[in-house]
């Protein structure tokens, strides 16, 4: 084993250096300087800087900078798919789907900036006779992001893209495990903006993202676990420091008696193995009600099947991007079974690393780790259940509240409506990373504010009052 290089793709420092590693074959990807907390003070300085002219290239000036960002990402896609497929072993196909969305949301921010936080002249009252009132969305200053690793480029970008078009400047913290796709997005974006250090990047473990939250940006844009996620809020909180939180899922689907079981089988398996089950808003349980649980179960088990597991760019499923996730999903398929659950597909001897060979389990109580907690990895469970009443019941005893889905047809957007969850789609699932002008975000353990759309845009500009009498 070289020096500084960990086999299992966890990242190491190195001579003060993180070291960016495969996950599949432990080959080194990338070096980067670790910043201290006197290096992220210097970037937020730097971005403080930056911030005036960037603000005061007004939104079409931005605009056009945004849109050459984009030309450029999309004129080098190979590139970046390739680090992403290295770094964080995720399939071409996926790797390519992924950062399509994030262009499509660079694009959004940059279009919609003008129209969504406009000044706009309010009115209405007596009082406002003598008065003319405006509310102003100024730019906060500077946004420190902070990222994960799962999905590397679109994530961050739901917040760096929007952030940038509201007239900030941005100091980003990509995941440890994914640092080489988070400078590609910088230097590309420094090629583009080659005036001033608008977008900066800092590399590190935790102790980096501790030191960005106290740095005193403006305002945190934090995506990753729950865990982390109420650090970061209890860290903020010192200076009250605004956050934005976009933390874990336990995303649930509802399979109804009327709904088209090809379509709910094939949902389920994409939803919930596509990218490994590495997605915050991938599908982790199902709830399929009584008359059709058994033909549906059947064809969830026949095509996830069917789907490949390997390290090539071309596999359905790819090795798993972070080490200790292997040791989470093992520990929820055996409480899975211990709590008298059942592996009708794959089981404990699906997870050989850096692989997780697709999972089903039923009929796990409710009370399991394996249903409560979030797996994050190529597992589902299915339930099933006496009606609708009761899978929205159980749907919503999750802590989390992310995203899920309702399969069906004449409840179905009754039943969407009753789900505690930022967001459900009916007869699909994942839609979210595809329609940039929809809110993205959770409710409960899964975070407050929203990215995406005129709200994501709203989140990066605080809103100013001036009241000017005649
Ligand atoms: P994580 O919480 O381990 O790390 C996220 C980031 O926080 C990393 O960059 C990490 O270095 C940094 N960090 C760690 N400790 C910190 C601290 N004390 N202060 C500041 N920053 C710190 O999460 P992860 O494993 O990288 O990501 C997976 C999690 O992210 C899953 O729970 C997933 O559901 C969630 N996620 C949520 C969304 C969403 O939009 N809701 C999207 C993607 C991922």
């Amino acid at each position: 084993m070289t020096p500084g290089v960990s086999v299992s793709g966890s990242p190491v420092v190195d001579g003060g250096h993180l070291v960016s590693t495969s996950p599949a074959t432990g080959e080194e990807v990338g070096r980067f300087p670790v910043a201290d907390a006197a290096a992220v003070a210097a970037a937020v300085a730097r971005a403080r800087d930056a911030a005036d002219w960037w603000r005061d290239l007004g939104f079409d000036g931005r605009r056009k900078r945004l849109y050459a960002w984009r030309a450029l990402i999309t004129s080098r896609l190979d590139e970046l798919t390739g680090i992403m497929h290295r770094e964080g072993g995720k399939p071409i196909v996926d790797a390519t789907a992924e950062s399509a969305g994030a262009i499509d949301h660079i694009h959004w921010a940059a279009k919609h900036a003008k129209r969504v936080l406009r000044s706009r002249r309010v009115g209405g009252t007596l009082m406002q006779s003598e008065y003319t009132a405006h509310v102003e969305y100024q730019p906060y200053g500077v946004i420190g992001v902070i990222g994960p690793w799962n999905y590397p480029v679109f994530t961050p970008v739901g917040s760096i893209g929007y952030a940038l078009a509201a007239g900030n400047t941005v100091v980003f913290k990509p995941s440890e495990y994914t640092p080489a796709v988070g400078q590609f997005l910088v230097d590309t974006f420094a090629e583009v903006v080659p005036e001033h250090p608008v977008f900066q990047i800092v590399h590190g473990l935790g102790d980096t993202g501790a030191a960005l939250v106290t740095s005193g940006v403006d305002k945190i844009a934090f995506t990753g676990s729950t865990r982390t996620g109420k650090k970061v809020m209890a860290a903020a909180a010192e200076t009250l420091t605004p956050v934005l939180l976009e933390c874990g899922g336990k995303d649930a689907m509802i399979v109804d008696s009327d709904a088209d079981l090809d379509a709910a089988a094939e949902a389920a398996v994409w939803g919930g193995l596509f990218n490994a089950g590495q997605t915050c808003i991938g599908i982790e349980r199902v709830y399929a009600v009584d008359a059709v649980y058994d033909a549906f179960l059947a064809k969830v088990v026949a095509k996830a099947g069917k789907l490949t597991v390997g390290a090539e760019p071309g596999a359905d499923i790819g090795p798993m991007t972070m080490p200790s996730q292997i040791d989470v999903v093992r520990r929820h398929i055996a409480a899975a079974l211990a709590d008298g659950g059942e592996a009708v597909l794959g089981g404990p001897e699906a997870v050989r690393p850096p692989f997780v060979h697709p999972t089903i389990l039923v009929n796990v109580p409710e009370t399991s780790e394996a249903v409560r907690e979030e797996t994050f990895g190529p597992t589902l469970t299915i339930a099933r259940v006496r009606d609708v009443d009761e899978a929205v019941e159980r749907s919503n005893a999750a802590h989390y509240g992310l995203a899920g889905a309702v399969f069906g047809k004449a409840r179905a957007m009754a039943t969407a409506r009753r789900l505690r969850s930022g967001m459900t789609s009916i007869n699909s699932t994942l839609s979210f990373a595809g329609i940039p002008s929809l809110p993205f975000g959770g409710v409960g353990d899964s975070g407050f504010g929203r990215i995406h759309g005129a709200d994501g845009l709203r989140e990066f500009a605080r809103p100013k009052a001036i009241a000017k009498r005649w």
